[in-house]
């Protein structure tokens, strides 16, 4: 395993750091540190821990012109115990390399993302916040860094962890969201990128995306590319729908829906819970008429981020529709505590899901 040279920053005052954490939003407040580990012919190597700061590159960069890119993203939580929780990392290392691979880009070791995390997180462990809602976002990414504008594989590639500390997603809070669903605009295609974390699948959603803000929805549902009927997920966040008796429906992973660590988690908790969760496609048209007719009693969204949100309403060209109205059911409240109580370490974790430093 590699070791970690460490390039101690100067570390910012405490009030500052309090100021800072009293109310950082989302993704715009970074810790003092970051990670940057490097590939090429002889494989990983010069892993560092270093003051977070500019990247210097070549304006070549494959990256900056093919998108040979991707992220992650996961959450540290400053425990009551006093010690830092991460959820689920090891599935992020998963699906990191799952990704890689679609993106013809290497491998990392499950063991050298983990500790890479971990460094950091222990090297800025005064920047994960302890207030309601807060948590320290993280965020490792791997760009293409060969200086050539031929198009194929780069042969060299940089790694990097930086970490956020931030507050609720979504400015609103716990209020139930309004959707738009998205008639122009794809997320993804069948052989496409839509299950891997890769970046251009971001590129190819802010479109959609503005449109949902101009019409005064908060977020994008994407349809399926061939039949535009139906329902893939929102921006970053899978689509639960709720029905009588606790029973969950949520589309398949049919190739181009990402394969969310929340959504694996709240469809493990729901059966946990003795309730039935169904896999199957579900289209905007039965959405729609069971919304109107009552059947359906929740829907709700969810991913690290904002971890569980309520939808209230979805809008579209042909019109708005009202979700059980618009009030956050129970089932969506339960799971969410539930999960939220599994992450922040205040319930009994029977998964194993809250891992501390190995
Ligand atoms: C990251 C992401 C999600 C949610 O995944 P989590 O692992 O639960 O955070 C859902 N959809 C898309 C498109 C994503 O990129």
């Amino acid at each position: 395993m590699l070791e970690f040279d460490i390039v101690p920053a100067r570390r910012r005052p405490a009030e500052e750091r309090a100021a800072l954490l009293a109310d950082p939003g989302f993704g715009r407040v970074f810790t003092d540190h970051m990670i940057t580990i490097k590939f090429g012919e002889d494989g990983w190597h010069d892993a560092r821990l270093i003051p977070f700061g500019p990247l210097s590159l070549s304006p070549a960069t494959a990256a900056l012109h093919y998108s040979q890119e991707l992220f992650e993203g996961l959450k540290a939580y400053a425990l009551p115990s006093g010690e830092i929780g991460l959820f689920r990392p090891e599935a992020n290392a998963r699906r990191l390399n799952a990704t890689a691979e679609r993106l013809a880009m290497p491998a990392l070791p499950e063991e050298l993302f983990l500790k890479a995390v971990w460094t950091l997180v222990e090297a800025d462990r005064d920047w994960v916040p302890s207030g309601e809602g807060q948590s320290l976002y993280i965020r490792p990414f791997m760009i293409a860094t060969d200086p050539f504008l031929g198009v194929r594989p780069s042969s060299e590639y940089l790694f990097a962890v930086i970490a956020s500390p931030s507050g609720a997603y979504f400015s609103g809070g716990a209020k139930p969201v309004t959707v738009w669903i998205s008639q122009d605009y794809s997320r993804a295609a069948p052989g496409g990128t839509g299950h891997v974390k890769a970046a251009a699948n971001y590129a190819v959603s802010l479109r959609a995306q503005a449109q949902a803000q101009d019409a005064g929805c908060d977020q994008t549902v994407f349809l399926d590319a061939v039949e535009q009927r139906w329902i893939e997920e929102s921006g970053s966040m899978n689509l639960f729908f709720v029905y009588e008796n606790s029973h969950l429906v949520t589309p398949p992973l049919n190739g181009s829906i990402l394969p969310g660590v929340t959504r694996d988690s709240v469809i493990r908790l729901a059966r946990h819970n003795g309730w039935t969760v169904e896999e199957r496609p579900y289209s905007v048209d039965e959405w729609r008429a069971d919304a109107e007719s009552g059947a359906l009693r929740e829907t709700f969204a969810c991913g690290t981020g904002v971890v569980i949100t309520a939808i209230g309403r979805a809008r579209s060209r042909d019109g708005e529709f009202t979700i059980a109205g618009a009030a956050e059911g129970p089932v969506t409240a339960s799971i969410r505590d539930t999960l939220v109580g599994i992450q922040r370490g205040r319930l009994e974790d029977p998964f194993g899901w809250s891992v501390r430093r190995p």
